[in-house]
């Protein structure tokens, strides 16, 4: 079956599907049984024009028993596309049994998908986390931001399950337009507890007190597949032989390892002294500086909704929203498309 993709459909921000079905119906010159389903998959808010309006892309499936008699003038259309093709995130399997456990350093999202994906391909790898699980992270810098509590070495914004992540704003555009396979992250974020809104809105954000129930969601899911997790167990050091990692050492016991995936971020000074020390090959990447700076949400509101701005359009929980579409249209109240 026939999909096609249709660009810059533009739509009142307070309409919902409907709005939407008759916008890509009309831009086709198709009636709604020509059609079997429309599924919105993008969306920006777009204020330019003097009005607040949803920016939509949408994909078409067009009813099979009419896909000849209208797909051959599709190119006369414009901001109409075929749907591109997403590779399904699959991994090849390995064809060699492993001479010992793979043992994964760190539970950020880098360790955290690698245990992920490698559980569910059956290999059972054991990821080690210096940290605290979420829940007792979250109490530690509660009491540290908000107590006068200690600043406590394995358990910060930093260190603990989640890594960085847990504490990351959670916006999820970095590389948007240049890796396929980020949909697919989005996906699995949806599948353990994010809104599925990320998978349409143009600039996806989860924010930062949504991410630890998602991360602890997709670790439970990890250990389910297979996988081993400890807390507050520190790589301190790896056994290297003929340029081999044959073991690790976890608050001072002795793991043997096929590989170790060494996933500590940027902080773990003393890890990188120890790798250092162990002869591993390391690369000084240039400094990043990050800066936060938190704006009146009047500016923000100015800036993303003009002079519409202060007429209540910010997106709230309660706001309408416009929901994925699939599966057969609704009804149409007035009988026309
Ligand atoms: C305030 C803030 C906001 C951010 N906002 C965003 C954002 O909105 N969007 C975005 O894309 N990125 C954001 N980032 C960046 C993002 O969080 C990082 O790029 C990401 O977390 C890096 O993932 P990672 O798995 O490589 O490392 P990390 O998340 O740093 O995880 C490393 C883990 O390794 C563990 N570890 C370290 N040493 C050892 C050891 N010896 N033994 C065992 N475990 C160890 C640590 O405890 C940690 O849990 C933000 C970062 C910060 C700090």
């Amino acid at each position: 079956m026939k999909k096609l993709r249709l660009y810059n459909l533009m739509v009142p921000i307070d309409s919902g599907d409907k709005a939407l079905y008759r916008a890509a119906l009309r831009r086709l010159g198709l009636q709604r049984e020509h059609v079997r389903s429309i599924t919105l998959t993008k969306r920006a808010i777009d204020a330019r024009k003097g009005r607040v309006e949803y920016n939509c892309t949408a994909d078409v499936e067009i009813e099979p028993r009419y896909e000849d008699d209208y797909l051959h003038r599709w190119d006369d259309f414009r901001n109409i596309g075929e749907v591109p093709h997403l590779p399904p995130l699959e991994f090849p399997k390995g064809k060699e049994q492993p001479r010992g456990r793979i043992v994964i350093v760190g539970s950020g999202p880098a360790g955290l998908f690698a245990a992920f994906v490698l559980a569910k391909q059956g290999y059972r790898p054991l990821l080690v986390e210096r940290g605290a699980p979420a829940d007792s992270r979250l109490r530690s810098i509660g009491k540290f931001n908000n107590a006068g509590g200690p600043l406590l070495a394995d358990a910060n914004a930093m260190f603990g399950e989640g890594g960085a992540g847990t504490f990351s704003d959670g916006k999820l555009y970095t590389r948007k337009n240049k890796d396929p396979h980020l949909v697919n992250v989005l996906k699995l974020f949806v599948e353990y507890g994010a809104s599925p809104d990320i998978l349409i809105d143009a600039a996806p954000h989860i924010g930062t007190d949504q991410l630890a129930p998602v991360v602890v969601a997709m670790r439970k899911a990890t250990e389910a597949a297979g996988a081993e997790i400890r807390f507050h167990a520190r790589l301190d050091n790896l056994e290297i032989e003929a340029g081999e990692v044959r073991a690790a050492i976890v608050n001072g016991e002795r793991i043997e390892c096929a590989a170790c995936i060494v996933a500590i971020g940027h902080s773990a000074r003393d890890t990188y002294d120890m790798l250092n020390e162990r002869g591993v090959s390391l690369e000084a990447r240039p400094f990043q500086l990050g800066v936060r700076i938190e704006h009146p949400q009047t500016f923000i509101d100015e800036a993303q909704y003009g002079r519409h701005a202060g007429e209540g359009y910010r997106p709230t929980h309660e706001s309408p929203k416009l929901e994925m579409a699939a599966g057969p249209l609704p009804e149409v109240a007035d009988g026309r498309a």
